[in-house]
């Protein structure tokens, strides 16, 4: 990258541009705030934005590189059940999508999970790609997550999920629902043995990942200003029919309101949730060289 491609924002580089070109080749990013972010400068500010604080949705594998000590984790494998159970189809048939999200995302699923250290103590990690049919779970995730679940309890390791989803996926039907008991019953066996089951919600949790694991966590953190919720704001207000409180669903909201544990800003959440994992499992702490290592009472502190 040279000074010109650095400094010489997108709208002046356009008049430049060969129309072969396309966005996914250049070096700047949007944000909600309209403000234009270099894609470098995002990555090093844990894609939060510098401007608002907006913090930018992570794909699987940015998420295990950002939260595991020194950005080192290994991907567990779990088998894929086969596409499409019930053979449905909208405006466009449901293996389509599957197979543009593969392309668009590199992943095999909307979720994914991985070993690594935090803190210096092994743990088990899962997380939920949005780019991924919205994070949708079905039997597929199902497997996955029930797979994070063995790998906790044959290798006695707590497991830190980060949900990021609009629910399950309609596109499956009953199967799709079944897994909302299917991962709570495998919740049920991590916390027969004492595993620790730590939950952070990212921008959105929605529907029924609310409604099953997502919400069984012994500890559940969010990021700051994610959406939280069960039914979408629109379908309570018209039934309720009345206003809604301001901030409604927001993870501050639920906070105030009892229903998680702290607001964690990214760039605090290994630091805290590593020192969170040493209280319960009663390990020393562990000097990890990590630039954002504060104590739990910083990172309180710093989210308000
Ligand atoms: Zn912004």
């Amino acid at each position: 990258m040279n000074w010109i491609t650095k400094f010489i924002k997108p709208r002046i580089k356009s008049l430049f541009k060969k129309k072969s070109e396309t966005s996914k080749d250049t070096l700047w990013t949007n944000c909600t705030c309209g403000n234009l972010i270099l894609k470098e400068d995002l990555e090093i500010n844990y894609h939060c934005c510098p401007k608002c604080g907006i913090h930018h949705k992570l794909t699987c594998k940015e998420r295990f590189k950002l939260f595991l000590d020194n950005g080192e984790y290994e991907i567990i494998d779990s088998p894929i059940p086969p596409d499409d159970p019930i053979s449905f189809t909208d405006s466009k048939s449901y293996k389509d999508r599957i197979k543009s999200a593969r392309k668009v995302t590199g992943q095999e699923d909307a979720m994914m999970i991985a070993k690594g250290k935090l803190n210096g103590i092994d743990v088990t990690i899962g997380a939920q790609n949005f780019k991924f049919i919205g994070g949708a779970v079905g039997i597929a995730s199902g497997e996955i997550f029930i797979r994070a679940i063995s790998h906790a309890i044959e290798n006695k390791t707590p497991l830190i999920f980060f949900p990021c989803s609009g629910g399950q996926k309609l596109q499956e039907g009953a199967l799709a629902l079944s897994m909302m008991a299917k991962t709570t019953l495998g919740v049920n066996e991590l916390k027969k043995l004492n595993l620790p089951f730590i939950i952070c919600m990212t921008n959105p949790t929605a529907g029924g990942v609310t409604a099953s694991w997502a919400s069984l966590g012994d500890i559940i953190v969010s990021e700051p200003g994610a959406t939280i919720s069960f039914a979408g704001a629109r379908v309570i207000k018209d039934t309720v029919r009345e206003d809604l409180p301001a901030g409604f669903q927001t993870s501050e909201y639920l906070l105030d309101h009892g229903q998680i544990d702290s607001v964690i800003e990214r760039k605090y959440l290994n630091s805290a949730i590593g020192t969170l994992l040493s209280v319960l499992l009663k390990k020393p702490e562990a000097q990890v060289n990590n630039e954002s290592n504060v104590t739990i009472d910083q990172s309180l502190q710093s989210a308000g």
